[in-house]
């Protein structure tokens, strides 16, 4: 551990403790034990301790710009407050302009910065973070001075909600640095300025709030790692590091650990720093390996693209081949094909693919798995596909051993290729629902069926702890667009997003292969 982590672990402890009422000798006493801790292991068992003691509402507090060690503490005792909400109240009511050393204005910014921490701690889709993220990298990088701003955080990693944006601002010496936040304060859209030595917490107008790191050229590459990492992953990667620097990037600081460069996706802690230090990190799946695009919805259900535009715009992207998968019948809802539409829908991909002879449109359908588990349409007409994505709609209030029943039904199924969205669940606004994913996926392997990790942002489901999961058990990995015009084709850098978080390899997604070998597995 550096010195600055070191003192950044110091000053939590002294914070708690003083939060707590301890005397000024007592916490020296506990910071030179942790001093001694960190040195042998680069862990500090008292700062767990008192994080656990400690109210959440009262480290929160601790975040409110303005209010120090000594307020919040005084907050605790005379108002008997313990969280923000209590605290919002007491701002609100005058019992906190009342106490002695606050006065209207403190309660007034305490009431403006609690409104800030809120929408600091809002959780955002990752795709909307990640626009935001690179609004925010762009004006932060014409800022004079800038060299480099690299988004950081769980933005980085590829979380599928993200509550914080990070950057790392790269300029050109120490002599900048107070220059800088000047210029980071006057920045367009920034209304706030607050923050330690270590980070600058800016508050945009819009409601975005960054946590900025500053840092040399020399100092890039560490900055960048701690500004990635979780906490775990940091934890343990910080155990191993040895020497001083400088460590200009990120690969520097790896190799001082005795590890190769680890993707960011991967920086969980999660076992893999055990298996970077073995060799056995894996060689994660590209956008570019792709050759199919898999899930594509129709003006034949509640697409807006027809069959030819979407052949069109995928040639275009460099893709080799589409899988259409329109609703089947009982999707009522979604304006699902009968019987006779899809004698329709293939004549009409027949007609298309004789205009190419570098590209192909499949015939799929996103077939309705029944409540008896049984797919809509029957095998007649599901003989007439080259594929089948097999995904629950209605119906989803089922106990988990109905509904795991109902799925490893349809695994059953030979005309089965892929299970579609395996979860159902909609991000931030509908929970998945019941069912044993352990056995879907064991049944997935055992039968040879694909499941898929729907890329539309809101679904991205399979979640990327149960895609690694389904690679240990040798489970192939569809990844479906569910896109319902050629705009939807941008949800595929998400999909392959949560498949690298998910530690996948090209060989283990079916889009990455031709049409034959596709066609092969179907
Ligand atoms: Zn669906
Ligand atoms: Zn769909």
């Amino acid at each position: 551990m550096d010195r600055l982590a070191v003192r950044s672990v110091l000053e939590h402890i002294a914070a708690f403790l003083e939060l707590k009422g301890e005397s000024a000798a007592r916490v020296r006493a506990y910071q030179d034990a942790a001093r001694r801790e960190l040195a042998a292991t680069g862990r500090s068992s008292t700062l767990d301790e008192l994080r656990e003691q400690t109210p959440p509402g009262l480290a929160e507090m601790l975040r409110i710009s303005g209010l120090g060690v000594a307020k919040v503490r005084q907050i605790h005792e005379r108002l008997h407050i313990e969280s923000l909400a209590e605290l919002e109240d007491a701002a609100q009511d005058g019992r906190l302009a009342a106490l002695p050393r606050f006065g209207r204005k403190t309660a007034e910014n305490v009431r403006k910065g609690i409104a800030a921490l809120r929408q600091a701690s809002e959780v955002r889709l990752l795709h909307h973070a990640l626009d935001e993220a690179q609004g925010i990298a762009q004006a932060l990088a014409e800022l004079e001075g800038v060299r480099r701003v690299e988004i950081a955080g769980s933005v980085r990693r590829r979380l599928e909600l993200i509550r914080d944006l990070s950057f790392v601002v790269i300029h050109g010496g120490n002599g900048m640095r107070e220059a800088l936040i000047q210029r980071l304060d006057d920045a367009p859209g920034v209304i706030e300025l607050g923050g330690t030595e270590g980070s600058i917490t800016l508050r945009f107008a819009s409601g975005a709030v960054a946590q900025v790191f500053l840092a040399t050229q020399a100092e890039a590459g560490l900055a960048l790692v701690r500004a990635t990492g979780s906490a775990d992953h940091l934890a343990q990667l910080e155990a191993r590091l040895t020497g001083t620097g400088p460590w200009p990037d990120e690969e520097s600081v790896y190799r001082a650990a005795g590890l190769p460069w680890i993707p960011p996706e991967l920086r969980e802690g999660m076992g893999e720093i055990t298996a970077a230090a073995a060799g056995r990190l894996p060689r994660l799946v590209e956008q570019r390996d792709l050759k199919g695009l898999l899930h594509c919805h129709t003006n034949y259900s509640d697409g807006t693209t027809t069959v030819s535009e979407w052949a069109d715009a995928c040639r275009a992207d460099g893709y080799e081949w589409i899988g259409i998968t329109d609703h089947s019948e009982s999707s009522a809802y979604s304006g699902g094909l009968r019987s006779e539409d899809v004698t329709r829908q293939h004549a009409e991909i027949d007609a298309v693919n004789r205009r190419f002879n570098d590209f192909r449109v499949l015939k799929g359908v996103e077939a309705d798995i029944l409540a008896d588990g049984s797919l809509d349409y029957g095998a007649a007409v599901l003989d007439q596909f080259d594929f089948v994505i097999a995904s629950i709609h209605p119906r989803f209030g089922m106990s988990e051993t109905e509904m795991t029943e109902r799925v490893l039904r349809a695994l059953d199924d030979p005309h089965t290729t892929i299970l579609g969205h395996p979860t159902g669940r909609l991000l931030l606004a509908r929970e998945p629902y019941a069912i044993d994913l352990e056995r879907v996926l064991q049944r997935a392997a055992e039968r040879g069926v694909a499941v898929e990790v729907n890329a539309d942002p809101h679904r991205l489901d399979l979640d990327w702890r149960m895609v690694r999961r389904a690679r240990e058990l040798g489970v192939t990995i569809s990844l479906g667009a569910d896109a319902h015009s050629v705009a939807g084709m941008t949800n595929v850098a998400m999909g392959v997003a949560i498949a690298r978080k998910g530690w996948l390899t090209a060989e283990d997604l079916l889009n990455t292969r031709d049409a034959e070998r596709f066609l092969v597995y179907a």
